[in-house]
């Protein structure tokens, strides 16, 4: 067979040659050690919080070693393909704090960044691996290809197109010209292997000539090593759109991808991807798999679900009030396991500073725990500012609880103490993790959010109203409270008090708790001194009085 000849008859138009794109795309001019790795989903639109892990470890990867990251939008599937999909995607990961140096919106020496604008380089590659005698024409239609496949099954032997089952590995040149010339609709397979269809026959269908294992060391999932690939998978379709594993070879090879951090179903066709990179000469990246996330469900473990669980989409986090550093910090107890280690070590260094290493990744599926992700996000919020809770806050009620939004804006000094409490020091309050916990939290702060509740002694507090001296200081003030509650029949000591409960109608515990319920409707709240002097003496007197 004339190969060369073939080539020309399959792509008359291609010019471009291997050689030409590898000059109009050469190594990338970067520092020894700098990562190249990129972001490559479909334009579905939708950012799968699984998808959240690849991008950001590619991202870290990228930016800790001084590298480029970009990011690559794989469509050659148009049905998942929707509209404003890209700009969504974009828009949703730098909410994240992700962003690209280079990719569909901003451009880049290396693109056009979407796969559909690349039909020209994959056709270069195939028509070069046809003249080699690598990849060639297969015309079975979807109806030979079920009925081979329940042969397979029946004779209990691997599925696929390889050995002898590969009927149009050997057609010759000018049954393929007929074909062609009738209008025969064709995908290119790969040649896995130069063992001839009939001598395949004669032996047995399912032998295929398999050399030795191939292997790779994994930083997430240690050394993998798998039998070589034997299947003449698609590469490019019969619409002359590459599959996702021809694609990733070309691609990656010309836009000079060094790290190549994706989901661990894809390990499955890693031999494969090893046998591409080889046929076409190309250095190999470098892998690492992840994990899908998974998720208590009963008694067991499943993945996380984009079907069931709403979680799954990062617009959820949003919604439901997480800042963003809690998500991105989350990300990383996930990801690294000595990351709360550091954390607690470091309690406000910035993510920047987390040495990640992709060899501490959690090799089998991270457990996706929202009560974990809760914790997180309460010590996240109580490592904030006053301020900068009071912008997140506010930002998040715009959107999601307008009501509060004007409670919360109607007086921002006022808000800002609200939210003061217990904040800086060593051990800070950790009241929400969520905004939209906080207006549970805050609600006595503002007369229209505010629930009365009876105290137990109305009386003490009526007579705590009447001689309010908001002036004082704390210890005043706790001063006051044990003088007048001692009046009310209250022991000011708390020890004295448990050794002769009987000589008193309760401790200054007590007093207080009447006080509290009065003043903030609530058995537990903040420091009541300060959440009265926060509320002012007008509204605390009419409170204790009601
Ligand atoms: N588009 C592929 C996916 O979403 C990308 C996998 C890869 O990063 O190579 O799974």
């Amino acid at each position: 067979m004339d190969y060369h000849k073939l080539s020309e008859m399959l792509y008359p138009k291609v010019t471009e040659t291997p050689e030409s794109l590898e000059a109009r795309f050469p190594r990338r001019n970067l520092p020894e050690g700098a990562k190249v790795t990129r972001f490559a989903p479909s334009p579905t639109g939708f950012v799968h919080m699984g998808a959240l892990f690849p991008c950001t470890v590619s991202s870290i990867l990228a930016k800790e070693s001084g590298g480029v990251f970009y990011l690559r939008i794989e469509d050659t599937d148009d049905k998942r393909a929707v509209e404003g999909g890209v700009e969504e995607i974009i828009a949703t990961l730098s909410d994240y704090g992700i962003s690209f140096d280079e990719g569909p919106s901003q451009g880049g020496g290396y693109g056009p960044y979407s796969q559909r604008a690349r039909v020209e380089f994959y056709h270069a590659y195939a028509k070069n691996l046809v003249s080699r005698g690598l990849a060639y024409p297969c015309f079975c239609s979807e109806e030979e290809l079920t009925h081979m496949r329940s042969d397979q099954e029946a004779q209990k032997t691997n599925y696929g197109y390889y050995g002898g089952w590969a009927i149009c590995r050997d057609l010759s040149f000018d049954s393929i010209a007929e074909r062609l010339l009738s209008g025969a609709s064709y995908v290119l397979r790969l040649r896995a292997s130069h063992e001839s269809g009939q001598d395949a026959g004669t032996k047995s269908k399912s032998e295929p000539d398999i050399g030795s294992n191939i292997m790779f060391d994994d930083p997430a999932k240690g050394r993998i090593e798998m039998p070589p690939n034997d299947i003449d998978h698609v590469l490019l379709k019969s619409d002359g759109v590459p599959t996702y594993h021809f694609a990733h070879a070309v691609d990656d090879h010309l836009m000079g991808t060094t790290h190549v951090v994706r989901g661990d179903e894809w390990i499955a066709t890693y031999p494969l991807h090893h046998m591409l990179f080889d046929l076409l000469g190309f250095k190999r990246p470098k892998y690492i798999h992840l994990a899908p996330l998974m998720k208590t469900d009963g008694g067991g473990k499943r993945k996380l679900s984009k079907r069931k669980d709403p979680e799954c989409a990062l617009s959820w986090y949003a919604g439901q009030g997480y800042p963003v550093q809690t998500v991105q910090e989350y990300i990383m107890t996930l990801l690294n396991s000595n990351f709360e280690d550091w954390r607690r070590a470091n309690p406000t260094a910035g993510l920047r500073d987390f040495p990640f290493s992709p060899k501490k990744m959690n090799a089998a599926g991270a457990l996706f725990d929202l009560q974990k992700l809760d914790d997180v996000s309460k010590n996240v919020v109580s490592r904030m500012t006053a301020e900068e809770v009071y912008t997140e806050l506010t930002a998040w009620a715009e959107r999601f609880d307008p009501a509060f939004f004007t409670c919360l804006t109607r007086d921002p000094a006022y808000t800002v103490k609200t939210l003061s409490i217990g904040r800086g020091g060593n051990k800070p309050r950790k009241d929400f993790g969520r905004w939209g916990e906080a207006k549970e939290y805050l609600s006595f702060f503002f007369d229209e959010l505010f629930t009365p509740a009876a105290p137990p002694d109305p009386a003490f507090c009526k007579a705590y109203a009447e001689g309010y001296d908001p002036g004082g200081s704390q210890e005043e003030w706790f001063a006051s409270v044990k003088a007048l509650g001692e009046r009310h029949g209250y022991c000011p000591d708390v020890k004295q008090y448990k050794s002769d409960p009987a000589d008193w109608k309760g401790s200054v515990a007590d007093a207080s708790a009447s006080l509290r319920l009065a003043v903030t409707g609530r058995e537990n709240s903040p420091d009541l001194y300060q959440v009265m002097q926060i509320l002012g003496q007008e509204r605390v007197i009419g409170r204790l009085k009601a």
